[in-house]
């Protein structure tokens, strides 16, 4: 947490309420917050935010000055939080970057990360290029689904793992891996390689639909995630399965939610969730 849903509420704040804006200030409280990139800090001084985009779990801020554009990546995953000025946070001492703003409807964007997990870079375009291409495999909401289809059909293993594999499909985590694979009737260590054509299909329309969903609530806040401007994500009333261990199945089928005892954190139903290779 934040997964894709709430880091692209985050992109969608930040657009409406600073694209256009200048960089007044940006300031650094702790160094190693900054994975790379730190010693270009003083260019992003006066420059003008063009464009915020979503990459996987994270977001990017575009700025341009004179004819030159620059990128700080800030990611999300874990506990990390973009939030502007008046959002108060339990931990202030866990803010670590100070962006000032003039010309935008808010005046201040912080990075805060209590433990750190998450960090910034501050990137030029080739830096930029790279750095998605090591990291973020496609995009779940703008890939094709014949692509999807094909990079599933050449992949082993599990399914929630894989959907959960950063480098093969950018931004789902564990909470709409389980909603995810409960809505699509597929046990979490199904066998990819053995799931049917039309399986998979409706497995990517089940993608979108969840990922959709839960960006129009806001995205679920789980663990303290908050949006810039300090509201709730609301899918968390739209779980069906996450955190709902000893709840009767949504699907009505009269048995349980349970966890797997491997893995803690994978909610399923033992009934319609099944691990037969039927479909
Ligand atoms: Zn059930």
């Amino acid at each position: 947490m934040p997964e894709l849903p709430e880091a692209e509420v985050v992109a969608q704040q930040l657009r409406t309420h600073l694209l256009g804006a200048q960089l007044h200030e940006c300031r650094v409280g702790r160094a190693d917050i900054v994975r790379e990139g730190l010693s270009t800090l003083s260019w992003y001084h006066g420059a003008v935010l063009e464009g915020v985009e979503r990459y996987g779990k994270s977001v990017a801020l575009g700025f341009k000055k004179e004819d030159e554009l620059r990128y700080v990546v800030a990611e999300l995953g874990m506990t990390g939080l973009l939030l502007f000025r008046t959002t108060q946070t339990k931990y202030p001492q866990h803010v670590h970057v100070r962006m000032s703003f003039t010309g935008g409807h808010e005046s201040e964007l912080r990075y805060w990360n209590p433990r750190r997990f998450g960090r910034l870079s501050l990137l030029d375009r080739a830096g930029l290029d790279r750095y998605r291409a090591r990291r973020f495999g496609v995009d779940p909401l703008t890939v094709p689904r014949d692509e999807f289809v094909r990079l599933m059909q050449a992949k082993r293993g599990r399914v929630k793992p894989l959907l959960m594999h950063q480098q093969v499909i950018a931004g789902i985590g564990n909470i709409y891996a389980n909603e995810i694979l409960f809505r699509a009737r597929l046990h979490p260590n199904r066998e990819v390689s053995r799931l049917r054509g039309t399986t998979i299909i409706t497995l990517y329309d089940i993608i979108q639909t969840v990922l959709r969903e839960a960006i129009s609530c806001g995205g679920s806040s789980v663990k303290d995630f908050f949006a810039p401007d300090g509201t709730e994500g609301q899918f968390k009333q739209h779980h069906l399965v996450y955190g709902k261990e000893g709840q009767p199945c949504p699907n009505r089928c009269g048995r349980i939610i349970r966890r797997l005892q491997s893995e803690r954190s994978s909610f399923f139903c033992p009934a319609c969730q099944s691990n037969r290779a039927s479909r």
